[in-house]
């Protein structure tokens, strides 16, 4: 019997469908496959390939509602964070539009007049853009649009054919986006989506492709970056982070307080650059945490469909025993729990949003990745002491800093290391500008030219009249 994924709705544990995974000899036939449709789709004009990914979007905007239903039916997030990822994924569309010619266009860097060398003839450089070929997009199920777009928009207007694995946990909605970028114009074998989990990941590692362009987390980067350094392809790693955000002494405290409350808990903490990790000038803690829990505990949480939940289930079971193991860690340690601190007693994947206080480094918890509803808040006596602290971490994705002074925050900033930097705000992400990390955070960047750059390899081009 052939294998299957089971799609399992997260917030009531029940059984949605099961959907045929592809097996060894399927993945093979689908890189074949996209490699021989290639090079007609990157012969095809840029305009071409720019209507395609127009009406892709304009897809995304008519069915906005029913792919909102099935994304909140296979990972539990609540159906207005669904819906506003969906309609937020245009925004990045647009922006890979507007500026792919741009970076795509050839370059003439140097142009020498037949003077300048008599009898030599005039000599002509130019940078010229090629795509990669056939990329692997594997991705992750927590923002399966953002983090799947950030990746095959681009590469697919570069003129890249895309083998996408999506993340298991969204299989539905991985099936979804082939079905409309097909709808849209974009040939099948140009846009190919492979079905399984990690050993289908795995199985397409092993296939002739040209570029592997991951989201997940940091173990399965560093296998995937093993795995495929033989290859010597190109290789880009969008990983986890533990986010560090620093309160200041000069901030209207409750606004803050109630920013990083969503900044922590949006989408149930699961975002790779939610904030994990929330340091406190001591003038602040104590309106700080008051009006933090206040918030926290104010949030709606229940089932998903409903509009106006903000906290639905996690999306996979493991988390439950994560977050249960990370509390017990720090209580052990000597933590405060404020709220929150065990699953809930329904069915499905809940568990109560939990504040914790009296935090040290040493704790799993303001250490390792938590991906869901946990805050650790550690009070600190100035900006020293939180720069040293923000810094303590193998990761390095984004740090945020609230102050009422820019100087200030960007002198602090500017000794943190992170692939995105704020002041004032956090948990946001720019089609403007590269998302990338440091450390553990990953290797290369999406979004801003760079994220679309990355999907061509350069070629110099020598040009001498005779
Ligand atoms: P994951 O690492 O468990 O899985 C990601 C993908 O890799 C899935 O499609 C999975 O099937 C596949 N995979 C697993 N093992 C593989 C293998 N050996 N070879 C090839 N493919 C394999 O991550 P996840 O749970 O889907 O996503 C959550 C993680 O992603 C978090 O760490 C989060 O921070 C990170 N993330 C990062 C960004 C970013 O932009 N930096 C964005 C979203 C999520």
């Amino acid at each position: 019997m052939a294998e299957v994924i089971s799609v399992v709705n997260p917030a009531t544990e029940t059984l949605i469908k099961e959907i045929p995974v592809d097996d060894g000899a399927a993945i093979a036939s689908k890189v074949k496959r996209a490699r021989a449709a290639q090079p007609a789709w990157a012969a095809t004009p840029l305009s071409e390939r720019i209507e395609a990914i127009k009406n892709f979007r304009n897809l995304l905007v008519e069915q906005a509602d029913s792919l909102a239903a099935t994304l909140t039916a296979e990972t539990g997030k609540p159906i207005t964070q669904a819906k506003n990822e969906i309609l937020g994924t245009p925004l990045r569309i647009d922006f890979f539009i507007e500026t792919v010619a741009k970076v795509i266009t050839p370059q003439q860097v140097y142009q020498e007049p037949w003077q300048a060398i008599p009898g030599t003839g005039d000599l002509e450089e130019v940078i010229a853009y090629e795509p990669l070929g056939v990329i692997a997009n594997i991705s992750a199920w927590n923002y399966p649009y953002f983090v799947g777009a950030n990746v095959f928009i681009p590469a697919l207007l570069t003129g890249n054919a895309v083998v996408y694995k999506p993340s298991e946990i969204a299989t539905m909605t991985g099936l979804a986006i082939a079905s409309l970028l097909h709808k849209a114009g974009i040939p099948p074998d140009i846009f190919t989506p492979i079905i399984g989990t990690g050993l289908a990941g795995a199985t397409l590692l092993k296939q002739p492709i040209d570029g592997v362009f991951f989201t997940g987390s940091y173990p399965t980067g560093q296998s995937i970056a093993t795995a495929v350094a033989p290859k010597l392809i190109k290789l880009q790693l969008e990983l986890g982070g533990k986010d560090p955000a620093y309160v200041c002494n000069d901030v209207d405290v409750p606004s803050v307080a109630a920013g990083l409350a969503d900044g922590a808990f949006y989408n149930n903490g699961q975002s790779c650059c939610a904030v994990e990790r929330i340091y406190v000038h001591t003038d602040s803690y104590e309106p700080f945490i008051e009006k933090f829990v206040q918030t926290v505990q104010g949030f709606k949480l229940g089932d998903p469909t409903h509009p106006e939940t903000y906290l639905g289930p996690l999306s996979r079971k493991p988390q439950v025993s994560i977050l249960k193991q990370q509390l017990q860690d720090a209580i052990a340690k000597g933590a405060q729990l404020l709220c929150g601190g065990q699953p809930l007693d329904r069915p499905g994947w809940y568990f109560a949003p939990t504040v914790l206080t009296d935090v040290t480094p040493e704790m799993t918890v303001m250490r390792e990745e938590t991906f869901g509803p946990v805050i650790g808040i550690q009070r600190v006596s100035d900006d020293a002491e939180a720069v040293a602290l923000m810094n303590d971490t193998a990761y390095g994705l984004t740090a945020a800093v609230y102050s009422s002074k820019r100087e200030r925050a960007v002198k602090i900033l500017e000794q943190v290391s992170s692939g995105s930097a704020y002041w004032n705000c956090c948990d946001r992400v720019s089609p403007r500008l590269p998302w990338t990390g440091r450390g553990q955070s990953g290797i290369g960047s999406t979004l801003s030219t760079l994220g679309i750059s990355t999907f061509l390899q350069p070629r110099g081009w020598h040009l001498k009249k005779c």
